[in-house]
């Protein structure tokens, strides 16, 4: 069978959290509950799915508040450590402490070790073995994101109306410049006609979402509220072959965010976010 080209990365759709970081958290189990009720990108596994033949899962085991893998590694790369929510979090999303700062940075490098390097190791082996066989990799990092802001993103980004204004998918985009860019550029891994190919697929998918169209009000925005598009660290900045795009849906859309139950139409939404990825890696 050959690799397929296609890698689906979902970093932030396990609530699970081992005992032995259970213990390093400052929540009681009532607020821990809620904070993963708040952090967790719920069923992203099963909405994200394609069969191995058509793409490979790169998914996170275990929940974001144990180590976030979506982060840069190092601190000094990482916007997000302004607000304790780098790779290893010592804030919740309500601003309160969730681990102790100065335990935080002695358990740090074992959760990084035991959790985030693996990951990243899978990820980059699944885009080496995309680009041997196929000269090139298209990596979709699935996400949801809470139909109403959370404090700490207020305090991330300086433009409030990015932050209030939640359309039903967010396109997030790669910015990276080329070395040496010699005039402003988009960013390298996210090409013009992923862009519109994306914006496309996914607007399709509104159009036809299941039990109407009245929750896919507001539509599509690129980067907004969240920017970026995760790209393997050896491959960022140099290397053109590897395509990166960012997919999250706002999660009104398929759950009830105060149970974090599915809703009902949930098989029909999975279904059709699979039709708008498939559209994406045609
Ligand atoms: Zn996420």
């Amino acid at each position: 069978m050959t690799v397929p080209g296609i890698i689906l990365h979902v970093p932030h759709s396990s609530a699970e959290v081992p005992a032995e970081v259970r213990s390093q958290l400052l929540l009681e189990d009532d607020d821990l509950a809620r904070e993963l009720r708040l952090m967790t990108d719920w069923h992203t596994d099963e909405l994200f799915a394609l069969p191995p033949a058509e793409a490979v899962t790169v998914r996170f085991p275990v929940s974001r508040l144990v180590v976030d893998p979506e982060r840069f590694e190092d601190p000094e790369a990482e916007g997000m450590e302004a607000v304790g929510m780098g790779a290893v979090y010592t804030r919740t999303s309500q601003g309160l402490f969730l681990r102790d700062e100065a335990e935080a940075t002695h358990e740090r490098e074992a959760l990084v070790a035991r959790y985030y390097r693996p990951h990243h190791a899978a990820l980059e082996a699944a885009t080496s073995a995309a680009l041997a066989a196929h000269g090139r990799c298209l990596i979709v990092d699935c996400h949801s994101f809470p139909s109403l802001p959370l404090p700490y993103e207020f305090k991330v980004s300086a433009d409030r109306w990015k932050v209030v204004h939640r359309p039903a998918v967010c396109i997030g985009t790669d910015t990276t410049l080329p070395p040496n860019a010699p005039f402003a550029h988009p960013g390298m891994h996210t090409p013009l006609w992923l862009r519109e190919r994306a914006a496309i697929a996914f607007g399709e998918m509104l159009a036809r979402w299941p039990g109407g169209a009245g929750k896919a009000v507001a539509g599509i925005a690129f980067d907004r509220p969240f920017g970026g598009a995760l790209v393997p660290l050896p491959y960022l900045g140099n290397d053109r072959r590897v395509q990166a795009v960012m997919i999250e849906l706002r999660r009104d859309l398929y759950m009830d965010e105060e149970t974090g139950g599915r809703l009902p139409g949930f098989a029909g939404c999975a279904a059709a976010v699979q039709m708008a990825l498939r559209r994406i890696c045609a």
